[in-house]
């Protein structure tokens, strides 16, 4: 059959992987922010911070976090004056980030459910357009940059990080000995989803290693694409200039 997409590592339909992606985040939305810090060892909190001082966002900007689920980079965002929109395609992600940022003060962001492949935001809205740990969810991964592009201004930064292979070796090994067994198993003990934590892994094993996605995001009309590994390669920031 032709037109099929991988949903991990299985063969779908385009319609089917964004109604499983949709599920598996459904499913994990309650438990997201704990298992984040159980699978990266806290990790992702210091990718997060060396991610938004690479953004360098200033007050008054307009930025648009996609794919933003429960608001962790937003909020860092928030907190250096930008105004932020926070979009994702699950409300049940954006109900948790709601909460989060009440318990939290954070006032001032908008929450908006939008799929990242046809934004409803009209053509050069923001000054800077984030994903993080977003895109290789995305079914049309093309389609989700342009539209970034569509909606920066002239100037506009698009700044994006993703998981990526490490090319350490025998980290590379290690990590990937942990990934496939040990995260699925935690999964299940601690958000009894096995299946959720499984898609995650296989998703990140089958992200376009950093050079072809440099080249997908020039395509996109992005000048300047840009592609920088941290920790030796397991996260890559991506980033890009709508000139
Ligand atoms: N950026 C947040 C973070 O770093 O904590 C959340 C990342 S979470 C791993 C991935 C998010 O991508 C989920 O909230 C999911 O709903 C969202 N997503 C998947 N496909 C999407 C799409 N087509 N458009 C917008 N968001 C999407």
């Amino acid at each position: 059959m032709t037109n099929q997409v991988n949903f991990g590592d299985e063969l779908v339909s385009p319609e089917e992987k964004t109604r499983r992606v949709g599920a598996v985040f459904s499913s994990v939305a309650r438990r997201y922010d704990v298992m984040n810090d159980l699978m990266s060892g806290g990790m992702h909190r210091l990718w997060k911070d060396r991610f938004v001082n690479r953004v360098k966002p200033r007050p008054g900007e307009r930025i648009l976090d996609m794919a933003g689920g429960t608001g962790d980079i937003a909020f860092r965002m928030a907190r250096r004056g930008a105004e932020v929109t926070v979009s994702d395609i699950n409300p049940a992600m954006l109900d948790v980030g709601k909460e989060r940022a009440e318990q939290r003060g954070i006032t001032g962001l908008r929450w908006q459910v939008e799929n990242a492949e046809q934004l409803s935001f009209a053509d050069a809205s923001f000054d800077a357009y984030t994903i993080v740990f977003g895109i290789r969810n995305v079914t049309d991964i093309p389609a989700a940059l342009r539209e970034a592009h569509r909606v920066l201004k002239r100037g506009g930064r698009f700044y994006c990080m993703e998981f990526s292979s490490s090319d350490w070796p025998g980290f590379a090994k290690v990590y990937e000995a942990f990934a496939a067994n040990v995260i699925p198993r935690i999964g299940k003990a601690v958000a009894d989803d096995e299946e959720s934590y499984r898609y995650l892994v296989e998703s990140i094993r089958r992200f376009p290693r950093p050079p072809a996605f440099r080249a997908m995001v020039a395509d996109a009309g992005f000048a300047r694409a840009a592609a920088e590994p941290m920790l030796g390669g397991l996260v890559t920031i991506h980033s890009g200039w709508k000139i």
